[in-house]
């Protein structure tokens, strides 16, 4: 199974249109964030987490030729927006792509991209999606995945686990009983927006404490700010955490039994 961060930029991007600080204008590649998103590949199928802004642009640098599934994290802009460049994956797929998400982020793609979910009497070039509302345990194009539910500021959001890799992004809180569902993690992809305290995300101190709490064989935090210079705050988190940047990619050994 590989996981790819097709972008670990929050909902600006960076750089911030405008911005002149040293991150905005640093030539370091890992310093250029797309708005977040990640791909897991796993026996030949494609399950795409979010559908960002920045999709196309992904999907064109980083080859993704097909997408089995869509998970849904929750409704915010950053996340959604990029849903109408599904078109091209319906080419390929050639039926509706199935897309999970929890009930408030579905209400929200049904009203944001009413054009999609309505009858348009075929008029209108559209995706061809199906929404699936998650509870618990479920399949995305025949890979089982546990739904793992945050708190991000007062929006439940969902991160998703497979297998041994969980994608846990716009989060300010993780409530006890989905600390319960993250154990024996050989990856974890952590929120962590910035250095200081965000009403609706984790810092960076705050993500490095869950990291240490969850133990995971390896961690990766994302969704970060302008504020974050990669090489100078990566030198200074704790061995096994590491900054994510756009293109990072994994390749995570399947456990036995
Ligand atoms: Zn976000
Ligand atoms: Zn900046
Ligand atoms: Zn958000």
């Amino acid at each position: 199974m590989r996981l790819t961060i097709l972008g670990s930029g929050t909902s600006s991007g960076v750089p911030v249109i405008g911005c002149r600080c040293p991150v905005c204008v640093s030539s370091d590649a890992r310093n250029q964030r797309t708005r977040s998103s990640a791909l897991v590949e796993k026996g030949g199928r494609c399950i795409l987490i979010d559908t960002s802004p920045d999709l196309r642009q992904q999907a064109l640098r980083f080859g993704i030729a097909r997408v089995d599934a869509v998970l849904f994290t929750h409704g915010h802009a950053d996340h959604v927006h990029g849903i109408d460049e599904l078109r091209s994956f319906n080419l390929v797929a050639l039926s509706d792509i199935p897309c999970f998400g929890n009930e408030p982020t579905l209400s929200r793609l049904r009203r944001t991209f009413d054009y999609i979910f309505q009858d348009t009497g075929g008029e209108s070039l559209k995706p061809f999606l199906s929404l699936t509302e998650v509870n618990g345990p479920f399949e995305a194009a025949g890979v089982p995945v546990v739904p793992v539910p945050l708190w991000h500021g007062k929006t439940p959001a969902l991160g998703y686990r497979i297998g041994d890799v969980a994608y846990l992004t716009d989060c300010s809180r993780i409530p006890e009983d989905s600390l319960g569902l993250l154990s024996g993690l050989r990856l974890l992809v952590l929120d962590a927006l910035r250095h200081h305290p965000h009403p609706t995300h984790l810092s960076i101190a705050q993500a490095v404490e869950l990291v240490e709490r969850l133990r995971p064989a390896r961690a990766v935090l994302t969704h970060l700010s302008h504020q974050v210079e990669h090489a100078e705050t990566q030198s200074r988190l704790p061995l096994g955490v590491e900054l994510a940047y756009d293109g990072m990619s994994f390749e995570i050994c399947e456990s036995i039994g």
